[in-house]
């Protein structure tokens, strides 16, 4: 169903199973989960789907094998079955990713971890090479007999030096090990939405849309398109948003603290000598402080993060100065032979992690696990329970998903029909898995559909095998290369803007593909693309213009990116 008919719906009928406020991915996962179970549930994002919190994640799929050290066993069990379900439901997009981790020391943390674990020492510190070796061994019997990726190797300092060349010569040993890479999260995101509704007529997502407020019965939401407003009445309202449920329980009238969130930036580089050096792999190690980062292979680029600082306000996200010094001096203190400063960064990210409100002495000891929070009874002036989702990971967000299923099925009075574990996920269904196979694909697709067999190639890498619907798509009338951006067609962003729910430019640039974040959005490229866009869904020049803007604010506001005038078109050119 398209937007307009979603609404107009609403208007006839406010009626509804579940309401979910938040299209982060526990609000999208819960949401996929209800649908398959044949319940009516209307989903409400104020922004775009999966660009709070989860739009600034690690791209990990990890069972976070640094939780082990605050004895998160259960955690860690969970989140390494569920890396696993991702690596074979979504293989268009999580990718089994090689981990290394550089030791600069034999025995730190031995006896801290065991300290850490008793509560004892409240301070983190760099790991040595005995206590990663025992994690690691644990990590590999959690992911049990299935062997979706291999064992852990030790490397001595010959041989790590020998594989990786400009890494720093003090290092005593590295560990390599393997989680995945979650390369397009907020593609992920998007596809699971558009699953759960072709599954289910009366599942129903919207973003763009705001819950402001109600009491008793009654919800009011907002349409932030048009500011026109919209009566709902929800039977169960789930608060999915993450860093601002609080805030969320706050416009019901309900005073919750929740949420103790803790604020983690990145940066994007574009640096070649650092890309080659890294191959592959992930680098991930910590500072002397115990802080962890890492140095991540992100499609030609190299993503290095984080930073994990308590914060109040989720708005208060922004990546600082000082994170960018402190992200560039700790790589080079891993690659010291590489000259990597600022005018390497392509783009800049943050976000506030929801976690569950603690008294922990520092950001590392909070607890990464989450839970549902039940608000019900005559105190709340509601006739629906809510819950709040606190904590989760995107790892996990299947698991967390089915638990809230489950309890949202019981309060129902529904039991469940599917379940989510072995559901491929969008173009992960019939992904091809042997080698050859794709290739096999590419060329009967081409055959039929008349795309070059280069271009399904990148739609595949792109979409997985929804690229048979895009490039039938393409076949289906006139299509041309863009002139600014020659890896895309104007009937493939076409389509997009009519399937993928696509309102602003900006979601595009920075959600439906990986432009902005792999630093290849230039100024004439945003004219010519909000063109295109503008005549799919029907803007007209001046909302062209006013979508050109919004999106260079948004770019140098949040993500440090400043395209210069000189370097294209004005925004009047770009009123082809
Ligand atoms: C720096 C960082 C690194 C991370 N790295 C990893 C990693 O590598 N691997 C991993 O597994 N996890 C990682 N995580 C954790 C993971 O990303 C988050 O836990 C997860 O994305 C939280 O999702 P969510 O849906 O709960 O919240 P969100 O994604 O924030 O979604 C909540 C949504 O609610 C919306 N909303 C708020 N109020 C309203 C309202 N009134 N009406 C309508 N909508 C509303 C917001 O706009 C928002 O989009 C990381 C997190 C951060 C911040």
């Amino acid at each position: 169903m398209q937007r307009n008919e979603i609404l107009s719906a609403l208007k006839n009928n406010p009626d509804v199973s579940v309401l979910i406020v938040g299209g982060g991915i526990n609000g999208i996962g819960t949401f996929r989960d209800l649908a398959l179970n044949g319940v009516d549930v209307l989903l409400v994002e104020r922004g775009d789907f999966c660009s709070g919190a989860s739009a600034a994640s690690s791209h990990m799929a990890h069972g976070g094998i640094r939780y082990l050290e605050n004895g998160e066993f259960r955690l860690v069990r969970e989140a390494v079955g569920e890396r696993n379900r991702l690596l074979q439901n979504a293989p268009h997009v999580v990718k089994p990713l090689p981990t290394t981790i550089p030791i600069f020391k034999h025995l730190s943390g031995l006896l801290n971890a065991p300290l850490k674990f008793f509560g004892v020492l409240d301070k983190p510190s760099e790991r040595g090479a005995v206590i990663i070796r025992l994690g690691l061994m644990m990590y590999d019997a959690y992911t049990g007999k299935q062997r979706t990726v291999p064992r852990h190797q030790f490397l001595s300092r010959k041989e790590s030096l020998a594989k990786w060349k400009q890494l720093n010569p003090s290092v005593v040993n590295t560990a390599v090990y393997y989680d995945g890479a979650i390369l397009q999260p907020e593609r992920l995101a998007v596809e699971l939405v558009l699953d759960a509704e072709s599954e289910n007529p009366n599942a129903r997502a919207l973003n763009y849309v705001s819950m402001i407020g109600g009491s008793e019965d009654t919800l009011l939401l907002r349409d932030e398109l048009t500011d026109e407003t919209y009566d709902v009445r929800p039977k169960l309202v789930i608060n999915a948003a993450g860093p601002w449920i609080d805030f969320t329980n706050r416009k019901f009238g309900l005073s919750t603290r929740f949420i103790g969130g803790t604020k983690g930036s990145h940066i994007v580089v574009r640096h070649a000598e650092l890309r080659k050096a890294i191959g592959e792999n992930e680098f991930f190690f910590e500072n002397e402080d115990g802080r962890i980062m890492l140095i991540f292979p992100l499609y030609d680029c190299v993503l290095i993060g984080t930073s994990d600082f308590p914060v109040e306000h989720p708005e208060e996200a922004h990546c600082t100065d000082e994170e960018i010094d402190y992200f560039l001096s700790l790589t080079r203190r891993i690659f010291p032979s590489l000259s990597l400063t600022r005018e390497h960064i392509v783009f800049q990210f943050s976000g506030v992690r929801p976690l569950p409100r603690s008294t922990a002495k520092t950001a590392s000891q909070i607890s990464r696990d989450h839970s549902i929070e039940v608000l019900s009874g005559d105190w709340t002036n509601l006739r629906f329970p809510i819950y709040s989702l606190v904590g989760g990971k995107w790892t996990s967000f299947r698991a967390f998903s089915e638990q809230v299923t489950d309890k949202a099925l019981a309060h129902l009075g529904l039991s469940r029909q599917k379940d989510t574990r072995s559901l491929p996920i969008g173009g992960g269904r019939g992904y091809p898995r042997k080698p050859g196979e794709l290739r096999i694909q590419i060329e009967s697709l081409s055959a039929w559909t008349g795309v070059t067999r280069e271009r399904l190639k990148i739609l595949f890498e792109r979409y997985g095998t929804r690229a048979e619907t895009i490039a039938t798509y393409m076949n289906g009338g006139t299509d041309f290369i863009l002139k600014t951006l020659p890896d895309f067609t104007l009937r493939e962003i076409v389509f997009l803007a009519q399937h993928e729910k696509i309102c602003h430019l900006d979601d595009f640039v920075l959600r439906r593909s990986m432009l902005a974040m792999l630093g290849q959005v230039r100024r004439e490229m945003i004219a010519e693309l909000a063109n295109i866009l503008g005549n799919a869904v029907g803007w007209n020049d001046e909302q062209k213009a006013a979508e050109v803007a919004r999106t260079l604010s948004i770019l140098q506001d949040r993500h440090g990116v400043i395209l210069s005038v000189d370097e294209g078109l004005s925004v009047d050119e770009g009123r082809l």
